[in-house]
């Protein structure tokens, strides 16, 4: 299946290989046609505008809005930023371009933001936007330095931990401790419920959680749990969230979303009851909706619609125009 979501096909080779070989590495990181990912405070380096970001072509190369920095081009200023960065690790390459990304501090941010004409976004305002390719890059960029940035010492000892690798190991600098921190995701479920009543109609669960604006309705969805499966945490999510009943359980599709750190895995699951009792602190309402009610439901953000879609770069709501789409799949 072309699944089409939004952070995936990155299209970088992750390069294992040379993350283990600090010197080819370190040659990389110097080389005129690497490109860096720039992040401040957890967010995105890009164009101000188009006009402004032509202005700075010279400084840059540009991508669906995203201005990736380039040694090559990198003035004095710009390359002093980039050295003095915090958290720089190894992202991958394609064909003889090396790819980093770096964090800097806030200072540094508004000089480059004041060279370059540029600012700093949150990715999930630019998602929608940017191509598969870049969204799925920036993603993996902002993924890993989140991680960085949340494992500064050890978690066994509390000493410093160093970064090895490329960035995508972290070692203790107590010898007798000897802690190695790996890239975590968390894995959550998602999930379109569906059920086919006995007037034939097969309608989806859709739901509003209860810290979304009027109006916001998706799939449900939920972290999965020590010591239970995927199909299982579909199960206890749906039970818990809206007191419904869920027996088949099929696996659709994955995405990563590094919002801050999770992957989102998809399923199409099938409802044995319809009777909905909410967990109030989980889900403010929730109810069953036919295809022709979906088709119906305004965009995401539309304030003059009672019912909206999930956001376009989301699983949700590829579940959901999934389930639209394509032939109706079970249901009693
Ligand atoms: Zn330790």
């Amino acid at each position: 299946m072309n699944t089409d979501l939004k952070y995936t096909g990155m299209a970088l080779d992750r390069g294992d290989p040379l993350r283990r070989d600090a010197t080819a590495l370190e040659q990389r990181w110097c080389a005129a046609e690497t490109r860096i990912v720039t992040l401040c405070q957890g967010k995105l380096l890009v164009k101000q505008h188009a006009q402004a970001a032509a202005h700075a072509s010279a400084n840059v190369s540009q991508t669906g809005g995203a201005l990736l920095l380039r040694r090559a081009d990198a003035s004095e200023l710009i390359d002093a930023v980039i050295e003095r960065a915090s958290h720089r690790v190894f992202l991958g390459q394609q064909a003889t371009h090396s790819y980093f990304a770096v964090e800097v501090s806030a200072a540094d941010g508004q000089v480059l933001c004041d060279a370059l004409a540029a600012t700093f976004i949150d990715l999930r305002r630019v998602g929608p936007w940017l191509s598969a390719e870049m969204a799925a890059l920036l993603g993996y960029a902002k993924g890993l330095l989140f991680w960085r940035q949340q494992y500064q010492f050890c978690p066994r000892c509390g000493q410093a931990l160093h970064a090895s690798q490329g960035g995508h190991v972290l070692s203790c600098a107590q010898v007798d401790c000897s802690c190695e921190i790996y890239p975590r995701t968390d894995p959550a479920v998602i999930m379109l419920v569906e059920r086919t009543g006995s007037d034939g109609v097969n309608r989806c669960l859709l739901g509003r959680n209860a810290n979304w604006v009027e109006g916001s309705f998706s799939t449900l969805a939920g972290f999965v749990e020590p010591g239970e499966s995927l199909e299982e945490a579909v199960r206890r999510e749906v039970q818990e969230e809206t007191g419904v009943t869920v027996g088949e359980v099929g696996y659709v599709a994955s995405q990563p979303w590094p919002f801050p750190s999770a992957l989102m895995v998809g399923f199409r699951a099938t409802a044995l009851d319809s009777n909905i009792t909410l967990d109030p602190h989980e889900v403010a309402e929730a109810a069953w909706f036919s295809r022709e009610e979906v088709a119906g439901f305004g965009a995401w953000g539309d304030e003059n619609s009672r019912h909206n879609l999930p956001r376009k770069d989301s699983i949700a709501r590829f579940l959901i125009d999934h389930w639209l789409y394509q032939a109706c799949s079970g249901g009693d």
